[in-house]
């Protein structure tokens, strides 16, 4: 933790950028101030955004496969700086270093895929009813780029989006979330490096960074000029940012939260099951999007597979994230471990039995930080307090003897991001990955709910806002389609066969 100053500052985060501001950043391990940030006042927004859309107008006519030079190096600054970074990500949020590096690691993977994609902007050629006609799709920059992220993935998912928008030709406004300022200013201080190294060809203003409240995200959502907002976070700001945006028909992605469900049927290797529910239920401390919420157990392996979990769950290394060996690190914040008092009360009033797990622990080395023993609940039924997502490690267990009616379970929840089944009956697989399974947007086999490869479109249904970033075709909603007709002959023949003559008399 002492070093976290000297960190920063390897990061290209000034001492006189970190002190002296109005931000309090608090680190999670143990309740400490880090930093004090300055924050970007709500008066700059109008001057921020007008910037980012005189930048666009130069960006978007740098080709593509040039503009992929400016992630190629991004890619560079981001592996040379990951273990600076990942240890910014682990002191400001508290996840264990293999998970601050992996975020860091998730960039560098986005900015080799962005850089492929820039030579792949590819259109359709499609053959028209005319003679002498051709029609072809072109893609084309979008505009300025809101980008809004969330406290538990401070790096990865602002480089999911900037990576993607500038290959794509659109600068970004990034507003990286109130908890976790500092990983998100590295991270775009690696970005400021590789456009210094790019040269003259990035205009002035490609890639901005807005400190502050909710209130900063609001003006980028309000803003006719922001063509995009991405934004990532609890489904009470989507409900807030997505009516506003569609109001001004402006474009948005949606990543919000998650109630994730396993399924466990009779033939699952209960071996592999095990490690996935570990590592999805305590992983970053529950604090994933696509965290383990629900284990759907048929009834034949319950006892078996509940007995293994509970064994695993007393021996957790729970402590000090910057410790080598330690697995479950913090919560963010007292208003975290609140919450998630809150819901195992709740779950006690609906029939639900804590078979291990939910009080605070540590409190006598960290008094001011919230270290937690990961719950496990078991329930008699999928009641209102299961259905809504609790953001830490409370891992609800319900069982089934159908198993139509635990795709019925599982699907029956307001939100739709991520689910798996552990089985090796084909039957079972395929049902689940079929239309009348899993609802989500990302429905695993013999694998857990969290842990996504950024080559996959990553988001989800319902509740989580429908929209998806990161890889396979996402990159298509952060450029405009125009479609071309192109008529080659010497006739002028109209679609559908209308005949529609030139009245004037010869
Ligand atoms: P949050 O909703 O409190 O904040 C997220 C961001 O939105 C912050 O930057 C915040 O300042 C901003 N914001 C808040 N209100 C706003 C408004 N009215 N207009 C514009 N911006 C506003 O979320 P959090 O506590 O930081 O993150 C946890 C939540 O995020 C969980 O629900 C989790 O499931 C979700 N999440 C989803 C994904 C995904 O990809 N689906 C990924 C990570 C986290």
């Amino acid at each position: 933790m002492n070093d976290i100053q000297a960190v920063l500052e390897r990061c290209g985060i000034a001492a006189s950028e970190y002190t002296g501001g109005t931000l309090r950043v608090a680190s999670p391990v143990d309740g400490g101030e880090i930093a004090r940030l300055h924050e970007t006042a709500l008066a700059d927004m109008p001057a921020i955004i007008a910037r980012s859309k005189a930048a666009f107008l130069a960006w978007r006519q740098v080709p593509a496969p040039v503009r992929g030079e400016l992630v190629r190096l991004w890619g560079e600054e981001l592996r040379a700086a990951k273990k600076d970074i990942g240890r910014v990500v682990s002191v400001e949020v508290g996840k264990i270093v293999e998970e601050g590096l992996g975020e860091v690691q998730e960039g560098i993977d986005i900015c080799e895929y962005a850089l492929g994609q820039s030579r792949q902007l590819f259109g359709k050629t499609i053959v028209s009813e005319r003679p002498g006609h051709r029609i072809m799709e072109q893609y084309h920059p979008l505009g300025p780029i809101g980008v809004i992220t969330a406290f538990n993935f401070p790096s990865a998912v602002f480089a999911w989006n900037a990576a993607i928008a500038l290959v794509c030709g659109d600068p970004v406004i990034f507003k990286p979330s109130e908890k976790a300022p500092l990983s998100g200013l590295a991270t775009f201080r690696a970005l400021e490096r590789a456009i210094e190294r790019f040269g003259d060809k990035a205009p002035a203003g490609l890639a901005q960074i807005v400190i502050g409240p909710g209130a900063l995200g609001e003006a980028l959502v309000d803003s006719p000029d922001i063509a995009l907002v991405s934004a990532t976070g609890s489904t009470r700001m989507g409900r807030a940012v997505g009516p506003k945006v569609a109001a001004r028909f402006g474009r948005r992605i949606l990543e919000l939260g998650g109630n994730n469900g396993m399924i466990v049927a009779p033939s699952a290797d209960l071996d592999m099951a095990l490690r996935a529910i570990l590592f999805g239920a305590v992983g970053t401390a529950g604090q994933r999007c696509t965290s383990l919420r629900r284990l759907i157990v048929h009834r034949s392996v319950k006892d078996r597979l509940i007995a293994r979990v509970l064994a695993a769950y007393r021996n957790l290394p729970i402590g000090n994230p910057l410790s080598a060996g330690t697995l479950v690190g913090p919560l963010i914040d007292e208003a975290a471990f609140s919450m998630m008092q809150k819901s195992l009360v709740s779950a006690k009033g609906q029939g639900g039995k804590v078979l291990t797990g939910g009080e605070r622990v540590l409190a006598d080395q960290f008094p001011n930080a919230f270290y937690v023993s990961p719950a496990l609940v078991e329930m008699p039924a999928q009641t209102d307090i299961v259905r809504h997502e609790t953001f830490a490690p409370l891992l609800y267990v319900l069982s089934y003897d159908d198993f139509d009616a635990a795709i019925a379970v599982h699907n029956d929840v307001p939100q739709g991001l991520s689910s798996c089944i552990f089985s090796n009956d084909m039957r079972e697989v395929e049902l689940f990955l079929s239309t009348a399974g899993s609802d989500c947007g990302m429905a695993n086999v013999n694998i857990g709910p969290s842990g996504a490869e950024i080559g996959g479109a990553f988001g989800g249904e319902k509740e989580t806002g429908g929209d998806r970033e990161s890889g396979s075709d996402s990159w298509k909603q952060y450029m405009r389609r125009t479609t071309n007709t192109i008529n080659f002959s010497r006739e002028l023949p109209l679609a559908q066969g209308i005949v529609f003559d030139d009245p004037t008399p010869r």
